[in-house]
């Protein structure tokens, strides 16, 4: 059973979730329903390649006000981009459901791809994001400095970015911010251990740059009392784990960040009915 949390917000916003997976193929609609109850009412499908982002945003098309969609390749499928990509892409931005260009941008923790090539695709899924005038949903590991120069180069014609999953620094922080950057923040500040400097530095991300994000499956906040998830698989209705951490760690009360990180995301990714959340 899924824990309705003290404060009643019915409509936390998981900027990232990649409902796709095959993890969620035997139960995706009770997944989409425990979110509800759970208060996470609006679901933005992360697309990850070409072929996972036409799934998202067909499926973000057939619940629709319930779910949305980004169209983007992911730094690990940069070496399976072609001519063929960027067109595609194109194409689906045009479908209303789909509200940002990504997940793109580097990755040179696991270089799945060569970094040259990761390069090259990051900055041609920025141009798309400044021509269709979409945010762009960013994904950076080990890669701050040349994620840092190419934004600098692409930020003044973009909508604007999230940093997706960040972990980093505040050092870090200040940099994005400098190009007026958003932050997702994810069950990564749930663990004590591995989360220790981001509650540190997440105190340094100003109210209205800061969105919250599942990544489920992946990501299950270690601050879920044991056997809460079963066969360890994250999903959306754990989000409010992710708002007591971030209310613990910037000292704010949880009401005011589920609020806020609400309102800023539906500001951030264009979506309807801006009015502000149903407190009780
Ligand atoms: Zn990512």
């Amino acid at each position: 059973m899924v824990a309705v949390p003290r404060w009643d917000v019915r409509d936390l916003i998981d900027i990232g979730i990649n409902l796709t997976h095959r993890s969620f193929d035997r139960d995706r609609d009770a997944v989409i329903a425990r979110a509800t109850m759970a208060g996470v009412a609006t679901l933005i499908i992360t697309g990850t390649s070409v072929d996972d982002s036409q799934r998202a945003a067909a499926f973000a098309g057939e619940r629709r006000a319930t779910c949305f969609a980004t169209a983007g390749v992911h730094p690990h499928h940069a070496k399976d981009c072609d001519a063929r990509t960027i067109d595609t892409l194109r194409t689906l931005a045009a479908d209303s459901n789909v509200v940002a260009i990504g997940e793109c941008g580097l990755d040179f923790n696991r270089d799945f791809s060569p970094r040259d090539v990761q390069e090259k695709w990051f900055e041609a899924q920025l141009e798309l994001a400044a021509e269709v005038a979409l945010p762009v949903f960013l994904h950076e590991r080990d890669a701050v400095a040349r994620m840092l120069a190419i934004l600098g180069k692409h930020r003044p014609k973009l909508a604007g970015g999230v940093v997706h999953c960040f972990t980093g620094t505040a050092a870090d922080i200040e940099r994005y911010l400098a190009l007026d950057l958003h932050f997702g923040i994810t069950g990564w500040i749930c663990d004590e251990r591995r989360g220790a400097s981001l509650v540190e530095a997440a105190r340094s991300i100003p109210l209205d740059r800061l969105m919250i994000e599942t990544d489920a499956p992946f990501l299950l906040p270690r601050t879920l009392a044991h056997g809460v998830a079963k066969e360890r698989r994250n999903e959306p209705a754990f989000l409010p784990e992710v708002v007591k951490a971030l209310a613990r760690a910037t000292r704010r009360d949880e009401l005011e960040i589920a609020t806020e990180t609400t309102r800023t995301a539906r500001r951030f990714f264009g979506l309807p009915g801006a009015q502000t959340v149903d407190a009780m």
